[in-house]
């Protein structure tokens, strides 16, 4: 044992730091928000209800409906379904979330390798039967506009969907570099 432990032992030091800080929260006002009447601003990266992104330059959804997202959903609660345009171009016919068997863990947005699907930050829905919390492709463009409109869905996209890109690149070794060049 070191002096310094002993030390600590023989003056109860751990169990005084504890005692300190047990009354300090006892003189600190408490934190707890009187909700709804007082709220706090949701912020980016909330993992609320879900979006399909709209294209700007289409008006259409992004999604191309490749099905990773659904295949990775722990809880098998999206469908999609999908068919073929003249141009033999595949078409999402119908995309749909089951709200209420979801568990918010975004491995739908981590999965979609084009930005197609997010979280926004509402969170405040409710309602009386399961059929509303059975969100369609036009209802998920819909929360898309309401909630992501402007500059947030890119803030976003930018800060919370990888990888990119970007993110494939070789990463620069100076040390690696400097044996290539011997
Ligand atoms: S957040 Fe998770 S559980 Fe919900 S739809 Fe996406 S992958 Fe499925
Ligand atoms: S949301 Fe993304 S991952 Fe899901 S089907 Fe559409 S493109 Fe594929």
């Amino acid at each position: 044992m070191t002096a310094n432990e002993f030390i600590k032992k023989i003056f109860f030091i751990e169990i005084l730091k504890g005692l300190a800080l047990t009354f300090k929260h006892m003189v600190t006002p408490a934190v707890t928000r009187q909700y709804p009447t007082e709220k706090r601003e949701p912020f980016q990266g909330s993992r609320g209800l879900h979006a399909l992104v709209r294209n700007p330059a289409t008006g259409r959804e992004k999604c191309v409906g490749c099905g990773l997202c659904a295949a990775m959903c722990p809880s098998q609660c999206i469908h999609i379904y999908t068919s073929e345009d003249e141009s033999h171009k595949k078409v999402v016919d119908q995309y749909e979330i089951e709200v209420l068997r979801c568990v918010f863990c975004a491995l739908c947005v981590d999965a979609c390798p084009y930005g197609a699907v997010v979280l926004t930050p509402h969170f405040e829905y409710s309602g009386y039967t399961r059929d509303e919390f059975y969100y369609t492709k036009e209802r998920l463009l819909e929360n898309w506009d309401k909630f992501m409109a402007g500059d947030n869905g890119e803030t976003y996209l930018e800060k919370f969907w990888r990888p990119k890109s970007a993110d494939f690149g070789i990463p620069a070794i100076p040390q690696a570099e400097e044996k290539i060049k011997q």
